[in-house]
Order: structure tokens, then C-alpha cells, then sequence
């Protein structure tokens, strides 16, 4: 049996990055008041199809969706933020409390082509903010993923940012577009045909050669931002300059959901290919209303954590797997009774200590030793055993030393202290 297509395990021995990543992205989100939420991995079709936009890349070919036994149209969650905005208006939170800061973390399914950085089951480390419509909550956002990135030591990331506008300033910007395209309309794709209709904007985001070729030199939302929409742009990119993030305005920027309004960005690496969005985040103002719920400002972003992973790999900042404390090396069957329990106990003092119960010699066991990279071997045979005197051997030096095997665990802290430990 094999993993289904663009779907793969995350093994033991490149999970340390995994943590590494969610481990700081815990701590800097928690610092900054972002509170954990669990979403559920399956939501109602409805919900994503009337979020992200029906003329979607996402909606319209990526998405799982199936039936479940009673016929219910039920979708794999292809992203956070629409599940975060459904529990946000069902839980009436913000009846308490409007102003609500949130980041999750967890598997996201699109059936895409799959290739490097691109995964049917992929991982997203999420972050959203409710009821601020404030622009420096939108250069906090953009603040924390630069701030995530530094702590993590990479390097080589662009923020690139772009205002989208709001419905204030959307129709002027459709016209300019519609007047720029004038005949050239024929040329475009059949999917942007019907974009054209439905979400203009999102011509602007075509991978299509044709397309591109006319949609060169196009008009750009950030030359048709309302006045208020131009502040809250402006003070975007202040904020963001007063704080040493780097950036640049890219007028191209559209991303490939519906919901976006004002600021949008993407951090890009060149490390990845043609993957080479590492994160992409941005304004949905109107959607909290959208599904149902009050007028509420709403902004968030979402890391690649494959991506982000692979480039981390690339740099070399795989941790190095820590070599273990201790292997207790019994010989015989009185033996491994007191090496388990003597492996429970320092493992309980934090000594990692790993034994094996398989009866091997000691030739075996001291092979199993270095394939663990112990740092000590502890030698529990039947004459030690007889004597109460254990055999401590340093597997770097080679040095070995007598042990009084009735204050094991009191000698041992007291060695591992010694090497900083304990
Ligand atoms: P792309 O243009 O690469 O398809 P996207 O715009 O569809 O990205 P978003 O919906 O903005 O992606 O999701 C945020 C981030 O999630 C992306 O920047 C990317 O790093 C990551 N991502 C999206 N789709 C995949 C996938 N199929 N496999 C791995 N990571 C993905
Ligand atoms: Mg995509």
C-alpha cells in the first residue's frame, strides 16, 4: 500500500523542523496576544464556495468535495480563514468581544498538480485578527511573519504588498480595467472570460500566456484607491519602513480569492522554483458580513509550512538530533527487569536513556549503543549485578568507571550536571 498521489508522510527524522517552526510560531504569536483555535478539517461546501468565490482557482477545480451517506455536500478544508470566519459569527463572539486575534495550524487539501511545493495535503500556519480595521494591525501581520522569518534565519524572503481597494473604489477600477482591455478581450482565456463577469480582479492574476501579453500594462488598483483606502495604504507602508521591514509595492499583486479587500501581500522566495510564495496574507472586510455575520474588518495570512520547511532544509537549519544520555546494556534476564525500571526512572530525571529487551549479546548491544549515540553505555551483566557495581563507559573517551548500583540515578545526575545537564 502506497500514499495516494500529492499526499506523503512527515518522518520522524525531519520532524524536527516541523517543531522548530511551530514551536516559535507558538511563542511570537502568543507574545503578541494571538490566541490558539481548532477548526474542523471538514466544513459544508457552501461555506468555501461562497468565501473564497466561485470563480476560483480553488473552487472551481481544487477542492474535495464529496457527498457523505445522507447526500450532504461537505468539502476537506482547502484553507483557514473561511472556517475561522464561520466560527467567529457562530460562536456570536463578537457580542463579547469584536476584536479577536487568532492562529492555527494544520493540514489543508487542494487537488493540485503535485510537484516540489506543491502537496494535495499540505500545512498551513495561519494567523487572523477580527474587528480592527486599523492599518497597523495590517503592518502587525506583515511585522510578525518578517519578525517569524528572522527568528527561524531566513533568508533570501521578499514581502511584496499591494492595496486591492474597497467596493468604494472597486467599479471606477473595473471600468478603467474594462476600457483598458477594449478589444483585446477577445484574446483571453475562456476562464477569464467568465472572471470577467464575476470578479474582474481576478484577471489580473491569469497564469496564461495570452492573457498576460494583454494584460500588460493594465491599470493597477493602487492608482484607483478611494481616498480612504489610500490612507489606510499609506500608513501601511510607513508603519512598515519606521520598523525596518522590507518591502515592495507590487501593483500586480491580486491573490487568487475573492474575499480580499485593501491590503494584500505574498512573501516570496526564489528558493523554491515556480513555487515561489512562501506566505500570503491579506484584507477581507467584507466577508464576516458575507457569511452571515455583522459588519466586522477582518485580516489574516497563511504560511506555507511545507514550503517553508523546504527552505529552511535548503539553508541548512535542520536541528541536530540531540545524542542520547544513556543506553543501559543488560546481560540477562534479572538484568533487563532492573534496566527497564532503571530506564523509567532516569528518563523521568530527564537522563534520556534507551535499554534493549531482546535478550542480544553484548557485542550486539554495544553496536545498538552507537547506532543510538549514546553517550554512556551503563553495563548491567550478572556479576555486576551480583556485586551491586554497575560499568559506566564514556563512548567518546572510552573511559569507564565503577557505579554503586544503589544510588544509580543520584550518580548519574550528578555526571550529566557535570556535562551541563540535568
Ligand atoms: P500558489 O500561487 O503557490 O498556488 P496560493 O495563492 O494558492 O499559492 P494561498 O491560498 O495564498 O496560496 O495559501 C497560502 C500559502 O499556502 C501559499 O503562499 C503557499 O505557500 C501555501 N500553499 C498553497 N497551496 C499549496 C500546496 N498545494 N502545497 C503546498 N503549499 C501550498
Ligand atoms: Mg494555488
Amino acid at each position: 500500500m502506497q500514499t495516494i498521489r500529492g499526499f506523503r508522510d512527515i518522518l520522524p527524522e525531519h520532524i524536527g523542523l516541523w517543531q522548530k517552526v511551530e514551536q516559535e510560531a507558538a511563542a511570537l504569536f502568543t507574545a503578541f496576544g494571538y490566541r490558539e483555535i481548532r477548526i474542523p478539517v471538514i466544513e459544508k461546501t457552501q461555506l468555501f464556495a461562497r468565501s473564497i468565490g466561485e470563480a476560483t482557482d480553488i473552487v472551481e477545480k481544487e477542492m474535495y468535495t464529496f457527498e457523505d451517506r445522507k447526500g450532504d455536500k461537505l468539502t476537506l478544508r482547502p484553507e483557514a480563514t473561511a472556517s475561522i470566519s464561520r466560527s467567529y459569527i457562530q460562536h456570536k463572539m463578537y457580542a463579547v468581544d469584536p476584536v479577536r486575534k487568532f492562529f492555527m495550524i494544520g493540514p489543508m487539501f487542494r487537488r493540485e498538480r503535485p510537484q516540489k511545493g506543491r502537496y494535495r495535503q499540505f500545512y498551513q500556519i495561519d494567523a487572523e485578527v477580527f474587528g480592527v480595521e486599523s492599518a497597523y494591525i495590517d503592518s502587525e501581520l506583515i511585522f510578525l511573519l518578517n519578525e517569524l522569518f528572522k527568528r527561524l534565519g531566513l533568508t533570501g524572503l521578499t514581502a511584496h504588498i499591494n492595496s486591492l481597494g474597497c467596493p468604494e473604489c472597486r467599479p471606477a477600477f473595473q471600468k478603467a480595467l474594462m476600457d483598458f482591455l477594449g478589444d483585446r478581450k477577445e484574446v483571453l482565456c475562456d476562464n477569464c472570460t467568465r472572471r470577467m463577469k464575476k470578479n474582474p480582479l481576478r484577471i489580473l492574476d491569469c497564469k496564461v500566456e495570452t492573457c498576460r501579453q494583454a494584460l500588460e500594462g493594465a491599470p493597477a488598483t493602487v492608482d484607483h484607491l478611494c481616498p480612504a483606502c489610500e490612507d489606510h495604504f499609506n500608513i501601511v507602508r510607513s508603519t512598515l519602513e519606521n520598523q525596518n521591514v522590507d518591502f515592495s509595492v507590487d501593483k500586480s499583486l491580486v491573490r487568487g480569492l475573492d474575499y480580499y479587500t485593501r491590503t494584500a501581500w505574498e512573501i516570496q522566495t526564489s528558493a523554491l522554483g515556480a513555487q515561489s510564495a512562501v506566505a500570503g496574507g491579506g484584507r477581507y472586510d467584507g466577508l464576516v458580513k458575507e457569511l452571515g455575520g455583522p459588519q466586522t474588518p477582518a485580516i489574516g495570512f497563511a504560511i506555507g509550512f511545507d514550503r517553508l520547511v523546504e527552505v529552511m532544509d535548503q539553508l541548512g537549519k535542520a536541528p541536530k538530533e540531540e545524542p542520547l544520555d544513556l543506553f543501559i546494556l543488560p546481560l540477562g534476564e534479572g538484568a533487563m527487569e532492573k534496566a527497564y525500571a532503571w530506564s523509567c526512572e532516569l528518563n523521568l530525571l530527564g537522563i534520556t536513556t534507551q535499554t534493549d529487551f531482546r535478550g542480544r549479546s553484548m557485542k550486539s548491544l554495544m553496536k545498538r549503543a552507537d547506532k543510538l549515540n549514546a553517550r554512556y553505555v551503563l553495563i548491567a551483566g550478572e556479576s555486576e549485578l551480583a556485586e551491586k557495581k554497575l560499568i559506566l563507559r564514556d563512548m567518546n573517551t572510552k573511559d569507564q568507571v565503577n557505579i554503586a548500583m544503589d544510588c544509580l540515578a543520584d550518580e548519574l545526575k550528578t555526571i550529566f550536571k557535570k556535562n551541563n545537564k540535568g
